[in-house]
């Protein structure tokens, strides 16, 4: 039986695959997802407070219908954009910081840009009630830690304050550097194992298994933090093995719309999963 059941549940997922690949509509669209990638690197640094950031602050909020700003304090702001589902009861939330590392030219298309494009993606394409959580979609903002503070007191800023609005979700799922051109997913060890199980069975059903390596990566303080330390289930879906950390090689070159795409559809697959 036990047998016959998995040789079953085989068929489906090799019936689902071409499916989804087929059907363009609700696609998780990478070229789409990297334009926004662009225009935000084209905006220049954009650290927390400062006007690039906020310029991109208020193009999420106005092409996302709904979307709400968070005050943070530093004067700073979150965008919350929620998306109905059909069980309302349920949340989850997927986040990414669009502030940048306050760095002489740091434009990074990768840590910032990058998650960013995906969230944002992704919140403006799925519909009310296509999948079964209520899903909000978090940008935050002062991630990064100012010059002269250690990230725990100074970074997470806007997660720490978003964390407190949505402890009651049932998952966090943080996108952070995911554009890189060569996309390696360790698995980061402070994150949830079983949600990570569940999202990585999501990459493998959409084709794009190979960027989850085999690898645990020692814990990483990020925006997922907050969360799972008020009793949240999160993930750090993140490669930090990324030779332009906190430099100014962190631009356009540093990466692909294959990346984005990887990660954006294997969110997808996840949110529709159950
Ligand atoms: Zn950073």
């Amino acid at each position: 039986v036990a047998r016959a059941a998995f040789a079953l549940v085989s068929l489906v997922v090799i019936l689902a695959a071409p499916a989804a690949g087929a059907n363009g509509r609700g696609r998780f669209d990478e070229r789409q997802a990297f334009t926004f990638l662009r225009w935000q690197v084209a905006l220049g640094p954009r650290p927390a407070g400062s006007a690039p950031s906020r310029r991109l602050a208020a193009r999420l909020v106005r092409l996302l219908p709904g979307a709400r700003y968070q005050a943070v304090p530093g004067g700073l702001r979150n965008v919350l954009f929620t998306v109905r589902g059909r069980d309302p009861k349920r949340v989850v939330v997927l986040g990414a910081h669009y502030d940048t590392k306050d760095l002489p030219d740091f434009v990074g298309a990768n840590d910032g840009a990058s998650g960013t494009a995906v969230v944002f993606q992704l919140a403006r394409t799925l519909r009310p009630r296509t999948v079964r959580p209520t899903v909000v979609f978090a940008f935050f903002d002062g991630e990064e830690s100012p010059d002269g503070t250690d990230f725990e007191s100074g970074g997470m800023r806007g997660s720490k304050v978003a964390a407190r609005t949505y402890r009651h979700a049932e998952a966090m799922i943080l996108l952070d550097m995911i554009g890189d051109r060569d996309l390696r997913i360790s698995r980061e060890a402070g994150s949830d194992r079983r949600l990570w199980t569940r999202v990585e069975s999501a990459a493998r059903r959409t084709g794009h298994g190979g960027v989850f390596a085999d690898d645990l990566h020692a814990t990483i303080l990020d925006d997922h933090v907050p969360f799972a330390r008020l009793g949240v289930p999160s993930i750090d879906l993140i490669d930090f093995d990324f030779r332009c950390w906190h430099k100014t090689c962190d631009d356009l070159s540093a990466v692909l719309p294959r990346s984005l795409d990887a990660v954006g559809e294997t969110v997808r697959s996840f949110l529709a999963s159950d």
